[in-house]
């Protein structure tokens, strides 16, 4: 067996491993750029399988459709396989690279020079998707003026709105010109006594973009913040699978479908984390 064959097979054998999740994500990561650079066949065979694994279905088929000889029925009956994946996901859902706690102080900071606002319910919404950017910029409905960063989450209101910046959320002007809300206020948890909170989550926070109707979570008295979309795979490498289906929310039934769920699948799952004890907790729901 060749030595990076040897590697992958410890690899995904740690990946596949209840614990230690975070680190056995970054060593494949390293693992696949190292195989990137490489230009013997071995290696870019192995790469076919680290991409599958870490859900780049489509990098995966794009290599296999150039390096495999389809002739043979392995090959042929592993393309098939594939392509129907990568035609439908391409590498959208792909396991992400966990960060370190350096990085995300970096990324902090780097959106902070960006002169983005903070949200604290929903900390990192250019990650989430809610932010998008745009080179030559557009307008915002709001306040007129130019922007690179916009809002493209939900927005619930009568008018027809195309473009929201970010300070036009944050200050609250958007919902009130607009009349409109981020999220709905019925759809939180119970337990958060404060108005205030409540309007700095509907009317001041972005939102995100559920299946059906999206729900706020709540701990400790308090709105959760928004950490992303999620399958089983990403509450794996996240290590915490556990502490999500430790919830009153979720019956039995449903905390197996949390274990099966994918990121952008049928049945999908929303992370939140609480503010105050770290708990992350989910919201779901089915298409
Ligand atoms: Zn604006
Ligand atoms: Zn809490």
């Amino acid at each position: 067996m060749d030595g990076y064959l040897k590697r992958y097979i410890e690899l995904q054998k740690k990946f596949n491993e209840p614990d230690g999740k975070p680190e056995s994500v970054r060593a494949l990561y390293d693992f696949k750029e190292e195989l990137e650079q490489a230009e013997d066949m071995q290696a870019k065979e192995v790469l076919v399988n680290v991409y599958n694994l870490l859900d780049y279905k489509k990098s995966a088929y794009d290599l296999l459709c150039k390096i495999g000889d389809k002739s043979e029925p392995k090959v042929f009956k592993r393309l098939a396989n594939l392509k129907g994946c990568a035609e439908k996901w391409g590498d959208h859902y792909a396991v992400k690279k966990p960060k370190t706690e350096e990085e995300k102080q970096k990324e902090f900071e780097k959106l902070m020079q960006m002169g983005l606002p903070f949200f604290r319910y929903h900390p990192n919404p250019l990650d989430t998707g809610a932010f998008k950017q745009s080179e030559e910029g557009v307008i915002c409905d709001c306040c007129q003026k130019t922007t690179h960063i916009y809002y493209s989450g939900p927005f619930y209101c009568v008018e027809e709105i195309n473009y929201i910046c970010p300070d036009c959320i944050a200050s609250g002007k958007a919902a009130e010109k607009f009349d409109g809300s981020f999220q709905d206020e019925y759809s939180v948890d119970d337990g958060v006594e404060d108005l205030q909170k409540l309007d700095e989550l509907i009317r001041r926070t972005p939102g995100y973009c559920g299946w059906q109707q999206e729900y706020w979570r709540a701990h400790c008295h308090d709105y959760c913040a928004f950490l992303g979309y999620t399958g089983a795979t990403e509450l794996n490498v996240l290590g915490v699978m556990e502490e999500v289906l430790d919830d009153y929310m979720w019956d039995e039934e449903q905390k197996e479908m949390i274990k099966e769920s994918v990121n952008g699948g049928h049945l999908q799952c929303y992370l939140f984390q609480c503010l105050h004890c770290g708990k992350h907790l989910l919201w779901m729901d089915v298409d």
